[in-house]
């Protein structure tokens, strides 16, 4: 089939499939099989209340009621899950699907050589399948992969997931993230500097950071990732500013990689949608956040995390007194910002492989640190459900139970509102679009 040919024949398919279901019932309006869940709480994200008795009606890939006691509805299959909470699929709005770094080869610089020198788009893909499975069935319904992925190996991993090549979570990717001189790379020789393509879209100055937002779009970004910071390399504001205005222009995020006062406040400043990582920020960056609405995602964990699991006895106490002094100024922060009204949204960073965890196990241990930092366990929720679903572009569509939205749902056992770990230890039911990933 030639191209236009081909063009004419898709418009034909896409405007029957418009028409039809509209012409007939309302945009609206659900068909197919109607599926009811009932347990013995949900929680309304929005509200931060537990409703007990808990009834959610699916009808084919939406929600069409959720509420207590509601009545079910004739010839409708019921599965009852007892002593468990509903809740809207979890939002992870960091992750790095495509890499899995080993912990025996000792740091990210030899990994991410390794990982970009040895392994091709394709086959970082494929990792992907693995890693996104996991992560949608411990309950992480829907991503945002921000780089990381070689060179648009997410835009790969995105489209076979909605093709349903594959199973696995809603993906928005990121492409490469933009960065200044190497990206996050430690001091490569001569030739071997090459390989920094592969991961980040280099930019030095104003005009090539506009050409790489457009880059990105071209390869099928859904939103922009910037490294700001990496040691002394830093993007400038003026570069900054740039990517933000590129980027809304066209409706679309811009995430920032920031630590530290530089870094953080060139982001907050060119008004980014959300400063990942700023595992130390200052007061009146927080102040800027708080009043630009720019979401914090803050990638914590707990201190066992960073460990690597081989160190001698004691070597592991002196090892976990340095990560203490590190996660304590995390958790401080994290206090603060919470306390400042800056808007918290769920995201793991989690690209080692951590052994007997699966990744989607691993990447929920973060809500334990958020915990440790003194956020309630409501508030945990609502960072990985409606605070990211907003983040993420689609508040309209996720991170609630609300009728119309699309029937991503899971339930844990016991009472995550109580006790985050209830959460932090997975899913025991995954629905996504009104499909059943997962059942007890
Ligand atoms: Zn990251």
């Amino acid at each position: 089939m030639t191209l236009q040919r081909r063009r004419f024949a898709l418009a034909i398919a896409a405007a029957a499939v418009l028409a039809a279901p509209a012409a007939a019932q309302g945009p609206a309006a659900a068909t197919g099989p109607v599926t009811v869940l009932r347990a013995a709480r949900m929680v309304d994200v929005k509200q931060g209340t537990v409703v007990r008795e808990a009834v959610v009606i699916v009808q084919g890939d939406r929600i069409t009621a959720s509420g207590s006691r509601l009545a079910v509805p004739p010839g409708a299959r019921v599965i009852d899950l007892g002593d468990a909470t509903l809740l809207p699929g979890l939002i992870d709005s960091h992750t790095h699907l495509l890499q899995n770094y080993s912990r025996e080869i000792g740091g990210g610089d030899p990994n991410m050589v390794l990982t970009v020198a040895t392994m091709s788009a394709a086959a970082r893909a494929l990792l992907g399948v693995k890693m996104g499975r996991e992560d949608l069935e411990a309950g992480i319904t829907t991503v945002r992969d921000v780089g990381n992925a070689g060179y648009n190996g997410d835009v790969a991993l995105r489209d076979a997931i909605r093709a349903g090549w594959v199973v696995g979570p809603r993906m928005l990717v990121s492409t490469r993230a933009l960065s200044a001189a190497g990206g996050q790379f430690g001091r490569l020789q001569g030739d071997a500097q090459k390989l920094v393509d592969q991961e980040y879209a280099v930019i030095g100055g104003v005009d090539d950071a506009r050409r790489a937002v457009r880059q990105a779009f071209y390869d099928g970004a859904d939103l922009i990732k910037v490294i700001v910071n990496t040691g002394p390399r830093v993007v400038s504001l003026a570069e900054m500013t740039t990517i933000v205005e590129e980027a809304r222009r066209v409706n679309r995020t811009v995430a920032a990689h920031a630590i530290g006062d530089v870094a953080t406040r060139i982001a907050a400043t060119a008004g980014v949608s959300s400063i990942e990582h700023a595992y130390t920020v200052p007061d009146d960056v927080l102040k800027t956040m708080a009043e630009k609405h720019i979401f914090l995602v803050p990638t914590d964990y707990p201190d066992e995390f960073y460990l690597s699991g081989d160190e001698k006895p004691d070597e592991r106490a002196q090892r976990l007194k340095n990560i203490a002094a590190f996660t304590s100024r995390s958790r401080e922060r994290l206090a603060r910002a919470v306390r400042m009204g800056v808007p918290i949204a769920f995201g793991s960073d989690e690209y080692y492989d951590f052994p007997g965890r699966t990744r989607g196990q691993s990447s929920l241990q973060a809500l334990l640190a958020y915990a440790e930092a003194g956020m309630t366990p409501m508030q945990i929720i609502q960072a990985a459900t409606v605070n990211a679903a907003e983040l993420v572009g689609m508040g309209d569509r996720l991170g609630t139970l609300e009728p119309g939205r699309l029937a991503d749902i899971i339930a844990v056992r016991g009472d995550p509102s109580g006790d985050i770990r209830a959460l932090a230890a997975g899913a025991a039911f995954v629905m996504k679009g009104g499909a059943i990933v997962k059942t007890p």
